[in-house]
């Protein structure tokens, strides 16, 4: 199974969970606030799914809903979408090298990241840093993935 690793990390409760996480928390970042149907259109899909996985996320204290300021995320969720955030940004450090744009690396970082295992993403992390430091390492890749123009 994909997901069998998580069992051994429990502060992660699921795929999706992750997904929503995420986004609140770019959503509060971004504007102050998480609004249902703001969260609904970002990750296409219907409001009421999301009130469910908000009232899921809420009992497993990720999250409150506060009258006036609408979702708010708690320490422990704060904590868990940082660390999701942060792998995000590997993924992205890692594929920027090869000079792929911006919305292809979005769209398939948000497809891979929640498979991917902490010992995976500290690789990636690990190689971004090499072809940082040895650039040229980096181009020699780069140039040999041309076509040949003889
Ligand atoms: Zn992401």
């Amino acid at each position: 199974m994909l997901n069998s690793w998580r069992m051994s990390t429990p502060s992660l409760p699921s795929q999706s969970a992750e997904d929503y996480l995420e986004r609140i928390h770019e959503l509060i970042e971004e504007k102050g606030y998480a609004r249902v149907v703001d969260i609904a259109s970002s990750l296409q899909v219907r409001q009421a799914s999301v009130t469910s996985m908000v009232q899921k996320l809420g009992e497993l204290g990720y999250l409150n809903y506060e009258k006036y300021r609408g979702l708010i995320l708690t320490d422990k969720g704060r904590a868990v979408a940082t660390q999701i955030q942060k792998r995000h940004e590997t993924l992205s450090r890692f594929f920027s090298l090869f000079g792929l744009d911006e919305e292809t690396q979005r769209h398939d970082i948000e497809g891979i990241e929640h498979h991917l295992s902490p010992e995976t993403v500290e690789i990636l992390s690990s190689l971004a840093k090499f072809f940082e430091s040895n650039p040229e390492t980096l181009k020699q890749f780069l140039k040999s993935r041309k076509p040949r123009k003889d």
